[in-house]
């Protein structure tokens, strides 16, 4: 089964073009876990579940701890298809910089206040409406939403707003942005669309028209997370991306690591070259701040400005930015 996820591991060339397919493999072994065929798939699909949620692209066999895993998750799936009506989604929204402290705007944060698990991050919901269908809505919700409550922001700041790939995939896409733009009032202009590489492998003339159309719009587009997935230059070449946002992998062990200086700083100037904007997002230290501020990068976004604000907290953060648009240099930091 490892070879046989190594083997998926290379590209297949169809036409040309190479594809990546990722296998994730369960192993179910009789008599062990079960003597009915029915019986040992149903425990290599637990296998496989778990394999999937290790990562993907790799082998696991069946033990009956991840039955217990299985069930949590029946039941949060369960709670999920009725978390929107129930009103328990709520939206935390992370201050983006211009270094050294100039608030330019929020990324909006999708949270779900689950009624007795508590608060749930978004990494271990979305993958599941997604696979059930249910993220074309909540992402409504969301734009809507953020929207609305950014509409009470000093009119300067920016809304970046995330966008899944089923989401990003869906037909009407761009009708349907430009609507709620219209319904809420929320000037075009002000929001930013983030979404990552993986959506840009698939139905690549259709992507770029959703692309163009949301640019003349006048709505900004950023990558998300550049660096990560396939990272191919030519979606730089080919998609009209405002604003490329590398992903806290590389700023993590920034000072630390000079190969992560070599490719932030080489980012740094593919995308100003390219006429695009940089954003490095897990900024933790004031280090790390100060690198990237003499490197030229444009916007910053990590726990060292803030961590990701609710509401009420949101409020403070914006009187306290707007009374004092604090005069630091550079030096100072
Ligand atoms: P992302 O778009 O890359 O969002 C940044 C994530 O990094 C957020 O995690 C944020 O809380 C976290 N973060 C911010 N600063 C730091 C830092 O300095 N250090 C570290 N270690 N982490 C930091 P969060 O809120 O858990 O969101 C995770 C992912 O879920 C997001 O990654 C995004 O892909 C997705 N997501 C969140 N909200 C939405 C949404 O409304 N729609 C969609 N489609 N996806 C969303
Ligand atoms: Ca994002
Ligand atoms: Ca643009
Ligand atoms: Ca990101």
């Amino acid at each position: 089964a490892e070879t046989l996820v190594t083997e998926f591991k290379k590209p297949f060339t169809v036409s040309g073009i190479s594809l990546f397919v990722g296998v994730s493999v369960g192993i179910a072994i009789a008599p062990r876990d079960g003597n009915e065929s029915e019986q040992l798939m149903k425990a290599a699909d637990v296998a496989l579940y778990a394999a999937k949620k290790e990562g993907r692209r790799r082998a696991r066999t069946f033990d009956p701890g991840m039955l217990i895993v299985v069930e949590q998750r029946e039941l949060l799936r369960r709670s999920l298809r009725v978390a929107l009506q129930r009103d328990e989604f709520f939206i935390e929204y992370q201050p983006l910089v211009e270094p050294p402290s100039t608030v330019v705007g929020f990324e909006a944060l999708l949270r779900w206040r689950h009624p007795t698990l508590g608060t749930i991050p978004p990494a271990a919901f979305i993958p599941m409406a997604e696979a059930d269908g249910l993220m074309r809505e909540i992402g409504q919700w969301m734009l809507e939403e953020a929207c609305r409550e950014a509409l009470a922001w000093p009119p300067h700041y920016s809304l970046a707003v995330n966008l899944s790939p089923a989401e990003f995939l869906t037909p009407g896409l761009t009708d349907r942005i430009s609507q709620t733009l219209d319904i809420v009032g929320f000037p075009a202009e002000r929001l930013e669309l983030e979404i990552t590489e993986g959506v840009l492998l698939e139905r690549t003339i259709n992507n770029l028209d959703t692309l163009n159309t949301l640019n003349v719009l006048g709505i900004q587009i950023s990558l998300d997370d550049f660096g990560t997935e396939y990272s191919s230059l030519s979606y730089l070449k080919n998609f009209p991306f405002d604003t490329i946002k590398i992903d806290r992998y590389f700023i993590r062990d920034l000072m630390q690591d000079t190969k992560s200086q070599t490719i932030v700083r080489s980012v740094i100037g593919l995308a100003h070259g390219l006429d695009m904007r940089v954003t490095a997002e897990g900024v933790e230290t004031q280090q790390q701040a100060t690198w990237l501020h003499k490197e030229g990068c444009d916007r910053l976004q990590g726990y060292c400005i803030s961590p990701p604000l609710s509401a009420d907290r949101l409020d403070a953060f914006i009187g306290q930015a707007t009374r004092s648009q604090p005069p630091t240099t550079f030096d100072e930091l």
